[in-house]
């Protein structure tokens, strides 16, 4: 039984980086990151309005590890925007890794934004770039196409979907992310870290059931 019911002209199901290289034997797995192509697929069958969104870096991008010498994926550097994450190299434009998995339905998608495209800065949100000000433009998109509310899906939890939504909330839409739709990266209890963070600023936790799926 279905607790929410979907509002299909004002909802967007927005699904997060569900690419090759954060899925098992990609270049940046989340661990058992394929396992939400098959909810997800099943959510996108539930949604009128369906967005996609795409980690898409150059080759010599500031967060890989690569171009800082003698550091080492995972640590952490401050950069003049803040503290950032140094990555194995991941979703490089072009690549497979930075194609969607291959069962991922992308069909229904009206749109595809990337992110991360410039070289000097990071972006895990769908909605800012790292230094929390450069808009990717998707916040006036959902505005100008009328959305409220915001249900969110993929990879990481604790990443690119826990930035996204905690924009969301700052941009004033209802920000609903779908957890077992999920999976994390988890550094050092980052998952927990990122759903205290999402509670606090008013996102909501739910689980495919609670859509009827
Ligand atoms: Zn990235």
């Amino acid at each position: 039984m279905a607790d929410i019911r979907i509002a299909q002209d004002t909802d967007a199901f927005v699904v997060i980086d569900v690419q090759n290289d954060f899925c098992p034997g990609g270049a940046l797995e989340v661990p058992n990151g394929d396992e939400v192509v098959g909810p997800i697929n099943g959510l996108t069958s539930q949604f009128k309005h369906v967005l996609l969104t795409q980690d898409w870096h150059p080759v010599d991008h500031i967060s890989f590890a690569s171009m800082h010498e003698g550091r080492n994926p995972f640590e952490v550097i401050e950069i003049d925007y803040g503290a950032q994450v140094l990555w194995p190299n991941h979703c490089v434009q072009g690549t497979a890794g930075a194609a969607f998995h291959a069962d991922l339905n992308v069909n229904a998608a009206e749109l595809v934004i990337r992110k991360g495209y410039r070289q000097a800065i990071d972006s895990y949100s769908a909605l800012f770039e790292n230094d929390h000000s450069t808009p990717t433009g998707l916040a006036g998109y959902l505005r100008d196409r009328g959305f409220k509310r915001l249900f969110m899906a993929g990879l990481a939890t604790d990443y690119c979907v826990a930035y996204s939504a905690l924009d969301g909330r700052k941009e004033g839409f209802e920000v609903f992310v779908i957890e077992d739709a999920c999976r994390g990266i988890d550094l050092e209890g980052s998952v927990d870290a990122a759903w205290q963070q999402m509670t606090e600023a008013g996102v909501e936790c739910i689980d495919c059931r609670a859509l009827g799926g």
